[in-house]
């Protein structure tokens, strides 16, 4: 594994807010200069295609976003304005949901690594308009 792939991999395992490739560039272009965008799009393509972290795509055309942490994920999406927000849970309620995504899995005997979870409707602000 190369140097930028195993920073992005390492780096998104950490994290929980699911960034884009654009915000992940950002974040490594001062200590890997050479690196370019689309460098780090060709990275997270592979790491998808290898099962290491998983694409949230977005059904309103926002961008793609990537998720390394395991732990199942959960987001609103709005489907009038494309508003997207993490919703946080707190460890043990993570923990739990897990076990629960895992025994879901097993019921069609699969071993399952990833879960995600896309709420859709209208935000707040929307709903008021
Ligand atoms: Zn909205």
């Amino acid at each position: 594994m190369s140097k930028p792939t195993s920073t992005i991999l390492k780096m998104l395992k950490t994290r929980k807010d699911c960034p884009t490739a654009e915000k992940i560039y950002m974040e490594i272009k001062n200590d890997m200069p050479d690196v370019s965008l689309r460098r780090v799009q060709s990275i997270l393509e592979h790491l998808c295609e290898q099962g290491l972290i998983i694409k949230i795509k977005s059904r309103t055309g926002g961008p793609e976003r990537y998720d390394a942490s395991g732990l199942p994920k959960i987001t609103f999406e709005c489907s009038k304005c494309g508003m997207i927000e993490d919703i946080y849970l707190y460890d043990i309620q993570l923990r739990r949901l897990y076990g629960e995504m895992k025994k879901l899995g097993q019921e069609i005997e699969a071993d399952t690594d990833h879960s995600y979870i896309n709420l859709n409707g209208l935000c707040n602000k929307c709903k008021q308009n």
